[in-house]
């Protein structure tokens, strides 16, 4: 991943200070890398502790779809009373993904709606039965 799939610009490794700067640290992400469109400022996360990145870059868009997915997800599995890591094998099990892949900051438009929807079917199914 070198070249942005928005505008074609260059795609830059650089520390999550660089992007949150002070806030970096409040966020937890001190230690963490981002891979950043230079042009747009498309960004993706990288996987805790690593320079591996989640998935394709987003710009602002998906970027707010993403964080939106993360909070209907967390609040889903917290109300479910489930682990964390349960809450990730239910993910990738009804997603049809490898658990290296369960990754909300990685996922595309499709695949954040469709596990808002997920959320949504299985918090009725509770409540109905
Ligand atoms: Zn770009």
């Amino acid at each position: 991943m070198k070249i942005c799939r928005y505008c074609g610009g260059v795609i830059r490794l650089v520390p999550a200070s660089s992007i949150y700067g002070e806030s970096a640290e409040r966020l937890g992400m001190k230690e963490e890398w981002l891979y950043q469109c230079q042009n747009c400022n498309a960004r993706v996360g990288c996987h805790k502790g690593t320079k591996r990145p989640l998935g394709n870059v987003a710009n602002e868009v998906l970027r707010l779809k993403r964080m939106e997915t993360h909070q209907v997800f967390d609040k889903f599995w917290r109300a479910k009373r489930m682990s964390r890591t349960k809450a990730y094998r239910w993910l990738s099990e009804q997603m049809e993904l490898p658990e290296s892949k369960a990754h909300i900051g990685g996922f595309e438009m499709e695949q954040c709606q469709r596990l808002i929807e997920l959320c949504r079917k299985e918090q009725k199914t509770e409540v109905a039965s």
